[in-house]
């Protein structure tokens, strides 16, 4: 027998059942263990995914991460939070300087 730590016996992040220590994939839910994460779980992960797809649905995948602490979570959503504000504000003015462009920028008022 491989002497095995003596501590807390390993579960799986995702689901919680016991698994090996040394095992790389879950054996009942088939996710990545320790270095073997999968990539958007990962810092990095975390940022592509904000900024190139799911924008502020990228939270759901910070809460779920094995491998980001909770303080780094609770930075995450403040700044995925911020960022979706600012790009949400950017669209809005957008919206309104080619509306007020469009109509002179009285029409849409009905004050001609
Ligand atoms: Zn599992």
């Amino acid at each position: 027998m491989e002497p095995t730590d003596p501590g807390t016996p390993a579960t799986c992040w995702n689901c919680k059942r016991a698994i090996e220590r040394q095992d790389k994939y879950c054996r009942h839910c088939g996710k990545g263990q320790g270095s073997t994460v999968s990539w958007y779980y990962t810092h990095p992960g975390i940022i592509v995914m904000t900024l190139f797809g799911l924008g502020p649905f990228s939270l759901g995948l910070v809460w779920k991460s094995p491998v980001i602490s909770r303080e780094a979570k609770i930075a995450y959503t403040v700044l995925i939070l911020g960022f979706t504000w600012f790009v949400g504000l950017s669209i809005y003015k957008a919206y309104q300087g080619i509306n007020a462009l469009l109509t002179g920028g009285l029409g849409v008022y009905g004050l001609q």
